[in-house]
């Protein structure tokens, strides 16, 4: 984390440093020379003011609108009332103290607000768009959907788009933390945030700016702040009633016992009133006020960097206890990139078939879908595709030429009563059966393969070392896919040929069997799950939408690690906002119980207060470092 001060920050140290060199001074002074009572608590008022002017001005203010239990309200008291009590090196350096703490406090919480969208330093300042042939410089906003803009090396590209010229690699990882660049050339999709890196593209914009990947994350990441986990709840309300009590206790302590040992006597009243003071320096509750909400902040800036994107402190609370983790299967588990293994026709030729297949495919995004468009390889003619319905989990129907073709698993056979026939061969086996005036008519099946990725294997066995007791995974393919895939990873359990709604029912299951379910989409007909999960994790979202939007956690990629990072990131952030609380109640505590005794001195309050504090934030930015999984 940079820390780059403020105008107001820097005037602010200027004046905790002259008034920490004035203190030293006046109190070499008064260790060399024997001066009266009026006229140490004269020179020690000097640095006291100096340091602390702001303080009693909002404090004097704050008194005035009867806001007694603000914290600079009750800081003057607290200094005042040591005055008061001849404590004059106390009081002052209780005021300088606190400054320090402020100055800290604004530090780390403004860097910490910036550096969220810092850290990831992907907002683009400007777009170079060509119009009639002349190139302009222009804020992205200004440039219209269909627009050609130019990205030069080393520059960030600023809107989403097509390549229409040019050839260059992109490097991502500034949106999802992977270092291997992407080649594109013609007709590739770029996306905003990234970074051209060897060759001058020209890109043909398919969106505006305010709904480019770019912005979707920025404004993803900077409204994270404004889902409260249950924990921040909690404080706010704690310390809604902890200020009040210590003061009360404050004020009970300064008068009830010196009214029982000696009304008369100015010296015990003196006793009792630093034990007053020591109460109200330890009142404020910032410690715990200011460093949970940085905790939160830190660990989803920290896992940003990463590409794993965070939607709010509630879900960092919700994912670090999660114990069940299901899955998609295809996009998810598997690449989502299927190879053509083979075609079997009837009544027509394979070609035809691919045809078929290929053109009432070729308005559907799903995975299996574009694997037989790519297969296809030759020219689509759209004009003579109409009706186009997409049956999810089943597969598509369209009319090509008139006629009305049904392309899909045997789930959609079924429903359009062709008499279709199962294959021997292993694998995804997607079926076409055309509508004529006798009924469905049967036109064979296209067997499609897909892989499972790299890191799927990586992830399970890494969620099972971290203590995720089942691993799930919920399919709408065939059982005999189903159960390779899961034999293959070594999941607990595994489900298949179930629709989008049966997934949902397999998730409330789960949940109603007490289980903290996390479900695992690529966003593709699985946002019902997506939002029906205690976590709805979408991955590889570079690009999609309804993943970005669905879902509570987004990976940008597709790498299901990255899950294991998420899990990893939001138990640290926990265990130091438990380290946090934990420690910064239990010093009070025991400063309060001291003080009480007469045994702690302002010396210690002040440690209580500004020195728990600073821990604690610095604590707290811990949980800016992303983990590590390897
Ligand atoms: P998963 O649960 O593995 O993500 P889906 O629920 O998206 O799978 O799809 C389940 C099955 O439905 C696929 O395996 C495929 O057989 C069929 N299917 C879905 N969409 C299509 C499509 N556009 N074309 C052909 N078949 C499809
Ligand atoms: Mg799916």
């Amino acid at each position: 984390m940079k820390f780059k001060l403020t105008r107001k920050q820097k005037k602010m140290m200027h004046r905790i440093i002259a008034a920490a060199v004035l203190l030293a001074a006046v109190a070499a002074i008064t260790h060399l020379f024997e001066l009266p009572w009026w006229a140490e608590l004269l020179i020690y008022m000097v640095p006291y003011v100096i340091a602390g002017y702001d303080v009693l001005k909002t404090a004097f203010i704050n008194l005035i609108h009867g806001q007694v239990f603000d914290e600079k309200f009750l800081m003057m008291v607290a200094t005042l009332g040591a005055f008061g009590a001849s404590e004059y090196p106390e009081a002052s350096a209780v005021m300088l103290f606190y400054q320090v703490g402020e100055l800290f406090q604004s530090i780390a919480v403004g860097s910490s607000r910036r550096s969220i969208s810092q850290l990831m330093d992907i907002r683009p300042d400007t777009a170079t768009v060509i119009r009639d042939g002349v190139e302009s410089t222009v804020s992205p906003e200004e440039v219209n959907v269909g627009e050609l803009i130019i990205v030069r090396p080393g520059e960030k590209i600023p809107i989403d788009g097509i390549v229409e010229e040019g050839v260059s690699s992109v490097n991502t990882s500034a949106l999802t933390g992977e270092s291997v660049p992407v080649d594109v050339a013609y007709s590739d999709n770029v996306i905003s945030g990234t970074v051209n890196l060897t060759g001058v593209i020209k890109v043909k914009t398919t969106t505006t700016f305010g709904q480019s990947t770019v912005s979707k994350i920025l404004e993803l990441v900077e409204n994270s702040s404004e889902k409260k986990a249950k924990v921040e709840n909690f404080i706010t309300k704690f310390a809604r009633y902890y200020t009040p009590c210590v003061v009360i206790g404050a004020l009970i302590l300064a008068v009830v016992p010196s009214l029982i040992q000696g009304p008369g006597s100015w010296e015990v009243w003196k006793n009792w009133l630093i034990r007053a003071c020591v109460f109200l320096v330890v009142s404020c509750p910032c410690a715990l006020v200011v460093s949970v909400p940085l905790s939160f902040f830190g660990g989803i800036g920290g896992a940003a960097k990463e590409g794993i994107l965070i939607k709010g402190a509630n879900y960092t609370e919700t994912l670090a206890c999660i114990d069940t983790l299901v899955f998609d299967k295809t996009g998810t588990l598997t690449k989502g990139i299927f190879a053509v293994e083979d075609i079997h026709p009837n009544l027509i030729s394979e070609a035809e078939l691919l045809d078929i297949a290929a053109a009432c495919e070729s308005f559907s995004s799903h995975p299996v879908a574009q694997s037989i468009v790519r297969a296809h390889e030759g020219h689509i003619d759209s004009a003579n595709i109409g009706d186009v319905t997409e049956i999810a989990g089943k597969g598509v129907k369209a009319v090509i030429d008139g006629t009305l073709y049904y392309c899909g698993n045997s789930g959609l056979m079924e429903l359009c009563g062709a008499d279709y026939h199962d294959c021997h061969l292993t694998g995804t086996i997607i079926h076409v059966a055309r509508e004529t005036a006798a009924g469905s008519e049967y036109l064979g099946h296209i067997i499609i393969n897909d892989e499972i990725k790299e890191d799927a294997a990586r992830a399970i066995s890494l969620l099972k070392m971290i203590g995720v007791k089942r691993t799930v995974m919920l399919t709408g393919d065939k059982e005999k896919v189903a159960k390779n895939v899961a034999d293959k990873l070594g999941l607990t359990d595994y489900h298949a040929e179930l629709l989008p709604a049966d997934k949902v029912i397999q998730v409330e299951q789960l949940l109603s069997q007490g289980y903290k379910v996390a479900f695992t989409g690529d966003g593709i007909n699985d946002a019902p799950v997506l939002m029906r999960a205690d976590i709805g994790i979408a991955m590889g979202a570079m690009g999609s939408d309804a993943a970005i939007e669905s879902a509570d956690v987004v990976l940008m990629d597709d790498k299901p690690t990255g899950i294991v990072k998420a899990i990893l990131t939001a138990r640290k952030t926990m265990r130091i906002v438990k380290e946090n609380v934990a420690f910064a109640l239990a010093v009070k505590a025991v400063i309060l119980v001291l003080g009480a005794l007469g045994i702690a001195n302002m010396w210690l309050a002040v440690f209580g207060d500004v020195g728990v504090l600073i821990l604690a934030i610095l604590n707290a930015i811990r949980a800016m470092k992303p983990v590590s999984i390897d």
